[in-house]
């Protein structure tokens, strides 16, 4: 006989949004959200990170765009990137302009630090027209002074009404594509904030217990409350708030939802780049081969498909086992590191037999193994394409120029330079 599968509550319905290609709400699986501590601007250290998170089981990342150069670095940042960017705004709307001009999949605005109305209704209009969600990110930490004033603090319905305000300047212009998150510090407040946000709105949630704090403090405080919502179906994405390498933020947001059920364990963990100016193969056909092939011989390690040699094995370098493309060529690498070069269309074929090598006599022996020259193939490899496409293959710099205009044309001298010092 089988037994019946117990689950958590049944999840509340919402409407559902898209954050680039991850469908949030409506059904979809709860996915896991972290955020960068690069500064953005630091393009190759940013995407490592982004990386990093999205092997630890990030499903969407957030990077501040807090100055004109986080919003150039996004625009370098997002066609490379393996997962969705939202870029995270604060005080300034004009960054959340140069954010979507960028090429961003979503935004977070702060009702508590933007708070003019015509700058917040320009930005929505932006968004809307370019069909990117935003999150209303209410905060206990920031809220509104008039509101927190009216309400004695920041209780549950200070925080849900500022989301509804919000709400409210959005709807106006015809903005409806938004997803809402009313975190504070204190467990219990954001446990009520929630149910009340779940009563009021049926916008996805993105659940949080903000500056939780380092672990383990911090893990059981932000587990406590995002586990108590999601365990009463509360919730569409969550993320964990830890003062620690973000890594652990991704890699405990995907566990508990595991544990509870709400996301399937991981076997063969398949990794591919979006693809992009660069791309020197169809990433989307060799990735689908390869998830086929390993699949079937049940390859338990995280196996990443690139693009291109250039920065592949680099973005890549947290996978087991990966292939970058470039020249009619494959570029096999472990951890990051060259071991092989076989011709194009054997690409799947060595990177299964590659997999399989791996699994039976490990990390050390495979890159002991390595081919003499073929790290120096590679490099070689990589020049040659650079020459070809230029630093600028994904046309950044057309991006970065207009981000320059805007920036100038929205804050004025004396806001850029303000905007530049923090
Ligand atoms: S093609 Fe190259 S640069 Fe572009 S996303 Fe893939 S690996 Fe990164």
């Amino acid at each position: 006989m089988t037994r019946p599968v117990v689950t958590v509550a049944e999840r509340r319905p919402t409407r559902q949004i898209h954050i680039g290609k991850v469908a949030v709400g409506g059904g979809a699986p709860i996915s896991v959200q972290s955020m960068t501590t690069t500064k953005t601007a630091d393009v190759e250290g940013t995407l490592s990170q982004i990386y990093a998170l999205a092997a630890a089981g990030a499903d969407i990342v957030r990077c501040t765009c807090n100055e004109p150069e986080a919003a150039e670095g996004l625009a370098q940042i997002v066609p490379r990137s393996p997962v969705p960017i939202v870029a995270d705004i604060h005080f300034h709307h004009e960054m959340a302009l140069a954010a979507l001009e960028a090429g961003v999949q979503g935004l977070r605005l702060n009702p508590g630090n933007l708070r003019k109305e015509s700058e917040i209704k320009l930005v929505a209009s932006e968004a809307r027209d370019r069909g990117v969600p935003i999150r209303i990110g209410v905060n206990a930490g920031s809220l509104h002074p008039e509101i927190a004033k009216r309400h004695g603090g920041a209780t549950p319905e200070a925080l849900v009404e500022s989301a509804r305000r919000e709400l409210e300047l959005f709807a106006e212009v015809d903005f409806f594509d938004v997803k809402i998150s009313v975190k504070a510090s204190s467990v219990p407040l954001m446990i009520a904030a929630y149910r009340l946000a779940s009563e009021t709105f049926d916008h996805p949630l993105h659940l949080g217990v903000t500056e939780a704090g380092p672990p383990p403090a911090g893990l059981i405080k932000a587990t406590a409350g995002i586990a108590t919502l999601l365990a009463e179906g509360i919730g569409d994405t969550i993320r964990y708030s830890l003062t620690a390498d973000p890594v652990e933020e991704a890699r405990a947001g995907r566990q508990l939802l595991e544990a509870m059920g709400l996301r399937e364990r991981k076997g063969l963990d398949l990794i591919a780049c979006p693809s992009c100016g660069r791309a020197e193969i169809d990433v989307i056909g060799v990735a689908a081969a390869a998830q086929r092939a390993l699949e079937e011989r049940q390859i338990p390690l995280q196996v990443a498909v690139m693009g291109c040699v250039v920065n592949g094995p680099g973005e890549a370098r947290e996978a087991d086992l990966g292939i970058a493309a470039g020249r009619h060529k494959g570029h096999l690498f472990i951890k990051g590191k060259i071991v092989r070069v076989v011709p194009e269309d054997q690409m799947v074929e060595a990177l299964v037999a590659e997999a399989e090598r791996l699994v039976a006599e490990g990390v050390e022996a495979r890159l002991a193994a390595a081919e003499a020259g073929a790290a120096e193939e590679a490099e070689a490899d990589r020049r040659a394409l650079l020459e070809v496409k230029g630093q600028d293959a994904n046309r950044s710099g057309e991006r970065i120029a207009r981000i320059r205009e805007l920036v100038a044309e929205e804050a004025g001298p004396a806001s850029a330079a303000e905007g530049r010092s923090q």
